[in-house]
């Protein structure tokens, strides 16, 4: 059973109706029913949250705005016949303990390895493929550098350690309140494990956390295409350069993950991203979890400094003493809680939190499969194909986003996922993921995105067509997503895809503010569950996981 609301279910009349559940649901009749705990948000981290806590006997409500759940992890029909993830289109970095306890491969999961990771494709028709791991990259490399080739050992395993030190924190509450015995610990367990580290890593990592991608690739390499080739993980869902400051971390953030045990790999979810939400619905249904969608939260409901339940855009009032938002802290504190409920700095805190990717999202419906300079059809095509030859091209196209709001040659990722997964398209057709940056979400001279929508969708087809010159005639339908779609549609404020931006000021401790590190918040029995905290933002599970965990401590 599929949890989206379909014609029948959305009945005029009559008590809602959660797709895939024969229980009675609560109207607006005196008495509605009592939960321990409400989730803000069926995306994949409040299903995820919703599980632990109805697994440890909780009785759990989620509200959902949307027709569909799973929020920016979501499988669509965009083109009659044509589905596609909609938003997030591939796989790595859920969280291998959020697969086994919510038994997802049990409900359906499947999830493949992508042959190839990526195509850096070059203007003259050449290109990169590489990856995963080393046996299939060293040669492609060696196209362009014997020396990088060389290099490239030394700069998997440096980059295996910091991610090594990173994965340690995933599934750990970042110490907060150090007047509180386990927070005292785990500071100190924290700090024991990175100076255990030799010196050499210790300042590999520091490098990581605090310098440019760009830099970091200018030590280690000398070859455009492979700087490149990396550089394009720090660029993504980040309105930065490769040479902005902080931008190496979100290179690293990118490389945590792990598909089927083989870890750095991504892969593609059979069915698309809305497969794996899918499967977290049909858990959370199994623990008895009621899932209401088309049910938008208004109000945080709130008394003498905690929280006390949720009002609905219907009106309709649910108690609880506990709550758990999984939808980003700007939208959570700025306009679902009463601001007199909060303390003004904090308010404050929030007001300055960063948010904006500055991406464009769009998938479009093929004819026929691109073809790029005289290369035949192949590897390269099951891979994520980059456009974006060097780190100059990268630096340029955010250049160009802060003076006019869009690049005019954007950095550009297409995935064919129907290339592995007949599932998604009619036979003989494809469709494609386009995940475009930079497109400030604030256009000069006050345009709105709603005009400027289709000619930057325009621009993006432009721009694949110069690498593959059959491109714009295969396209038989798209979505466009502009940043200010991605806000509208998914609730992501600012059109964030990580629910705020990445850089150190808003990481670990300090996600979404310091002293509010452990998914807590200024008021009691509200917590934050979604990519708003720790370990942030990705298809991870993480902050799910997390959240529940100190829900149920109290
Ligand atoms: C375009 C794009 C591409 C991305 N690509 C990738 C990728 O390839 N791989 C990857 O790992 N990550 C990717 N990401 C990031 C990743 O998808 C997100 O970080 C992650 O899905 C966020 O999950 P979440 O559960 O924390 O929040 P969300 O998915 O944002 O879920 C929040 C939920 O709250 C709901 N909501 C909002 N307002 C209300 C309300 N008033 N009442 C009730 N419900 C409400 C929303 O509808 C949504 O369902 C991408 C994101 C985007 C947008």
């Amino acid at each position: 059973m599929a949890y989206r609301r379909t014609g029948w279910q959305t009945a005029p009349t009559g008590p809602p109706v959660v797709p895939g559940r024969q229980v009675p649901m609560p109207t607006q009749s005196p008495v509605a029913p009592r939960y321990d705990a409400l989730i803000i948000g069926a995306g994949h981290n409040g299903l995820t949250c919703a599980c632990y806590l109805a697994k440890a006997g909780l009785k759990v409500a989620v509200f959902e705005r949307r027709h569909v759940v799973g929020g920016a992890a979501v499988t669509e029909e965009f083109h009659p016949g044509f589905r596609n993830s909609t938003a997030s289109y591939t796989v790595s970095l859920l969280n291998p303990k959020v697969i086994r306890d919510l038994r997802l491969a049990e409900h359906g999961l499947k999830i493949l390895e992508r042959p190839f990771q990526n195509f850096l494709v070059l203007p003259d028709g050449d290109g990169l493929l590489a990856g995963p791991g080393l046996a299939r990259t060293v040669p492609a490399v060696e196209r362009f550098s014997r020396k990088d080739a060389a290099r490239l050992p030394d700069y998997f395993a440096m980059l295996d350690r910091a991610v090594e030190l990173l994965r340690g924190t995933l599934l750990k509450t970042p110490p907060t309140d150090l007047h509180r015995l386990r927070d005292i610990f785990s500071a100190i367990s924290f700090g024991r494990d990175f100076r255990a580290l030799p010196l050499t890593t210790q300042r590999e990592i520091h490098a990581i956390f605090t310098r440019s991608a760009g830099e970091m690739l200018d030590n280690w390499f000398e070859s455009e295409p492979i700087k490149a080739l990396y550089g394009f993980d720090a660029v993504v869902g980040n309105y930065a350069s490769p040479y902005t400051p902080g931008s190496a971390y979100v290179l690293l953030h990118h490389a945590f993950g792990e598909v089927n045990g083989k870890t750095g790999v991504w892969g593609h979810a059979v069915g698309g991203m809305g497969a794996i939400t899918q499967a977290m619905a049909r858990e959370a249904e199994r623990l008895g979890v009621h899932i209401e969608l088309e049910a938008p939260v208004q109000r945080v409901l709130t008394e003498s400094g905690r929280v006390t339940g949720l009002e609905l855009a219907d009106g309709r009032v649910f108690d609880a003493m506990r709550v758990a938002a999984n939808v980003g802290p700007k939208l959570l504190f700025l306009k679902m809680v009463d601001r007199d409920a909060l303390p003004p700095d904090f308010v404050a805190h929030m007001e300055g939190w960063r948010c904006g990717s500055a991406v464009f999202r769009m998938n479009v419906a093929l004819s026929e499969l691109p073809r790029f300079g005289d290369r035949p059809e192949g590897d390269h095509l099951t891979s994520g194909i980059i456009i974006g030859p060097s780190l100059e091209y990268m630096d340029r196209a955010y250049a160009d986003a802060r003076l006019t709001g869009i690049s005019r040659e954007p950095v550009i990722e297409m995935l064919i996922p129907s290339v592995l997964d007949d599932s998604l398209a009619p036979a003989g057709a494809h469709v494609a993921s386009l995940f475009c940056q930079h497109f400030d979400y604030d256009l000069p001279d006050g345009r709105s995105w709603h005009e400027a929508r289709d000619a930057a969708a325009d621009l993006i087809i432009d721009t694949v067509t110069r690498y593959a010159p059959n491109f714009r005639d295969s396209v038989l339908g798209r979505l466009a997503l502009s940043p200010l779609d991605l806000e509208e549609r998914f609730g992501l404020t600012g059109g964030d895809i990580f629910h705020g931006a990445l850089g150190l000021d808003q990481l670990w401790a300090a996600r979404p503010a310091l002293g509010y590190g452990d998914y807590r918040t200024p008021l009691q029995g509200l917590f934050l569950c979604g990519s708003g905290a720790h370990p942030g933002g990705g298809v991870t599970g993480a902050p799910g996981h997390n959240a529940a965990r100190e829900m149920l401590r109290g």
